[in-house]
Order: C-alpha cells, then sequence, then structure tokens
C-alpha cells in the first residue's frame, strides 16, 4: 500500500467500524437521518455546545460559520495566514475579505491578540482563529478581545477535536466553531465535518444553509413530520451521509483514547529529541490546556536545508509534511504583507509523524532519522551560501 515504514497519518478502520457501515447499508436509508441525528447528539454533548451539525466536510462547516455570522463584501476577516488554505477560501467565499495577521511565535504558530490588533481596521466584522495542531493557544484571549471590540470570533477547529482549556471544548469560545473528519484527522472517516454553536439563531441559519435554504428535511418527510417544503434562502448541499455519521460514531467513541495516546507520543518525541541540536521543537502542551496533538512538528535552525532534511527521513522510509505554505504566498490569495514569523516559520518548519496507532519501535525510526539528518542537512547549506 504505502512505501512508508512511518507514514505522516494513519486511518484504522475496525472489523467493528465496518460492520456498523455495513448494517447502514443494509438499513436502506442513506441520506441524513437517524445515524446522523444520534451523531450529531453525541458530539453537541461531548464539546458542551447546543447544537452541533454534522457536514460533508470541515470546509463546508466553515462556510456555514462564515455565511451564519453574516460576512459579506466589505467586511474584513482577521486570520492566520499560517493556516490550511479552506480557513481562507471560507471567507473568500462570502464576499468578506480575508486580512492576514501573525502568530505569536517560531514556537507558536498561532494568532494572538497583539497581531490581531496589528492588522484590525474599522472594517474588521470578525477574527477567525485556527487552533494550530489542535493547541488552544490563546482563543480564550481572542474572544475577549473580540468581544471587547465588537468582533465575532469563529474558530477552525478541524485540527481540535478533543482541545480543551480549563475543560471548555475548542469551537465553544467563539460564535461558532467547524471541524474536519478528513481521512488524516485525529476523527477520521475520510470526508466530513461538523459545526458547532450555542447560538440559537446562528444553528438554525447553517441548518438552512445546509440543505438547500430548505425549511423541512427528507428525513423529515420521510417519517411524516412534514410534507412539502419552502426555500428561504439560497443554500447549500452541504450534508454528510448515513454511513459516515455511523463510522463518526464510532470513532468519537475512542477520540479521548485515541488522543491520550497521541499526547504519549508527544510527550515521548519531547523527552528523545528535546536536547537535538539543530532543531527547535514546536507546540509545547500549555498548563491548563488539552490538546488534541493533530501535529508535531519542528523549526530547523537557520542554516539546516529543509529539503535536504526531508530527503533524508523519506530515505529511510519516514514521512514528514510542512504545515504550511503561508496562504498570503498562494497565488490565490497573494498579499504583499509583512508576517515574519509566519514567513519563517513555512520556511523552516517540518511536521513529522502523529498518529494514535502509531508504535514506539515507528516512533523510534523517526528519531534515528532525525538524528541522522540534522548534521548532513546542515552539510548541504554549508556548500552553500549560509543563512539563505
Ligand atoms: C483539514 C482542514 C480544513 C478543511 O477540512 P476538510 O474536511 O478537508 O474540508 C480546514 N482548516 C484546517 C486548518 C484544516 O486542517
Amino acid at each position: 500500500m504505502s512505501r512508508w515504514i512511518v507514514p505522516l497519518a494513519d486511518v484504522v478502520v475496525s472489523e467493528d467500524d465496518i460492520a456498523a457501515v455495513a448494517d447502514v447499508y443494509r438499513s436502506g436509508w442513506l441520506s441524513m437521518g437517524p445515524q446522523t441525528e444520534a451523531l450529531e447528539r453525541e458530539f453537541a454533548q461531548y464539546a458542551g455546545a447546543r447544537h452541533a451539525l454534522a457536514v460533508a466536510n470541515g470546509t463546508a462547516g466553515l462556510h456555514l460559520v462564515c455565511a451564519a455570522a453574516g460576512l459579506g463584501p466589505g467586511d474584513e476577516v482577521v486570520v492566520p495566514s499560517m493556516t490550511f488554505v479552506a480557513t481562507v477560501n471560507a471567507i473568500a467565499y462570502t464576499g468578506a475579505t480575508p486580512v492576514f495577521a501573525d502568530v505569536r511565535g517560531l514556537t507558536e504558530p498561532w494568532l494572538v491578540p497583539d497581531t490581531v490588533e496589528a492588522v484590525a481596521t474599522a472594517r474588521a466584522r470578525a477574527i477567525m482563529a485556527m487552533a494550530y495542531g489542535g493547541h488552544p493557544g490563546e482563543t480564550a484571549a481572542l474572544a475577549r478581545l473580540a468581544s471587547e471590540r465588537g468582533l465575532a470570533l469563529l474558530e477552525d477547529a478541524a485540527h481540535a477535536a478533543g482541545s480543551r482549556v480549563a475543560g471548555r471544548h475548542l469551537g465553544t469560545f467563539g460564535l461558532a466553531g467547524a471541524f474536519s473528519f478528513f481521512s488524516n484527522k485525529n476523527l477520521a472517516i475520510g470526508e466530513g465535518g461538523m459545526v458547532i454553536t450555542d447560538d440559537d439563531s446562528v444553528a438554525a441559519r447553517m441548518r438552512l444553509m445546509r440543505s438547500h435554504g430548505m425549511t423541512t428535511l427528507t428525513w423529515d418527510r420521510h417519517r411524516g413530520h412534514a410534507s412539502d417544503y419552502d426555500v428561504v434562502a439560497v443554500g447549500f448541499n452541504y450534508r454528510i451521509d448515513e454511513p459516515r455519521a455511523a463510522l463518526a460514531r464510532r470513532r468519537l467513541a475512542r477520540l479521548d483514547a485515541d488522543n491520550a495516546r497521541r499526547a504519549e507520543l508527544d510527550a515521548r518525541y519531547r523527552e528523545l529529541l528535546g536536547e537535538t541540536s539543530g532543531l527547535t521543537l514546536a507546540l509545547a502542551p500549555t498548563p491548563g490546556a488539552r490538546s488534541a496533538h493533530h501535529l508535531f512538528t519542528v523549526v530547523l535552525d537557520v542554516g539546516i536545508e529543509r529539503a535536504a532534511f526531508r530527503q533524508a527521513l523519506a530515505a529511510r522510509g519516514v514521512q514528514t509534511s510542512v504545515h504550511y505554505p503561508p496562504a498570503h504566498r498562494l497565488t490565490a490569495h497573494a498579499r504583499a504583507v509583512d508576517l515574519p514569523i509566519t514567513e519563517a516559520y513555512g520556511e523552516r518548519a517540518v511536521t513529522l509523524p502523529l498518529f494514535a496507532t502509531m508504535t514506539t519501535g515507528q516512533q523510534d525510526a523517526v528519531v534515528d532519522a532525525v538524528r541522522a539528518a540534522v548534521s548532513p542537512a546542515r552539510a548541504v547549506t554549508g556548500a552553500r551560501s549560509p543563512g539563505t
């Protein structure tokens, strides 16, 4: 299947998972129905949110969040450039303008009040926070800033299923939050997502927009709860389906155990790699917060060539990635802005493998490969001009 000895992420679907999904196919009802309703109830309870709505994918969820927040042309939304492009696209879909803010530091690649204030103009309507790697960062402080300035805090919690600060789940600090169930995320089902909110009218708007702006669902009509419908907004089809909802329910039930294993592996990486010269470990755990540990990233010293470092790991069967090329450097969102920390992180960060079913043997292989890779990667650069 894979040439990797240690892939970046891995999804293990158990025989019991497959049986649960097969049962749905046998039931004769595949579009949103009882599995989706149960998943939404269970996720709302898990996250401590009043409303949870399952969606086709995390990006659809982010779009619903932006649409329900009432964003439109002329509005500015402060967003990190150090994020996956979907965060920025979702804002742009509404006609609002993404305004890129820098991140706190090279090991803390998330928005903080200072970096938001530096770019928020009078046209700012919202802040879109992204819990990088599942780390809550300063989401609580961003929520305070947003309320002081009369802005909406929106949360891209794609990495953060299971992340909490003082017991409070990410995605509940702002007006609404969106999660991704994409196949490399902590709660992976292939494609899928969830939006949560405590606000009844935001929930109602997202529910309408999820399904064509229609006032009733096929499932309601099937059960005889409704026989006709009106369309009151130009909505989308952002629905999930029953087989994926069934799989998501099973994965939600073991999310805390999976995340606890990720936390163990994260701590073990820190123990084994903490003293390695040539790199710094990012995303240190913060007291009082529980991270989903979606990602483990290291920041290479200036002078260590990233391509050579990654190649050396690949040669030993260790897959790595870069999260992310800064959004303001992508053609579709190109902007001449001054985001020095984001740029440095975007050039020097490397994501190492981390997944709940990773064995300590696999982790040892990564650690050995990293140690061996740092010096040759330095040598390569040494032969060229240093410091570039
Ligand atoms: C994965 C991801 C998304 C998009 O989720 P999909 O389910 O793939 O649409 C959005 N934002 C971030 C930060 C992500 O990592």
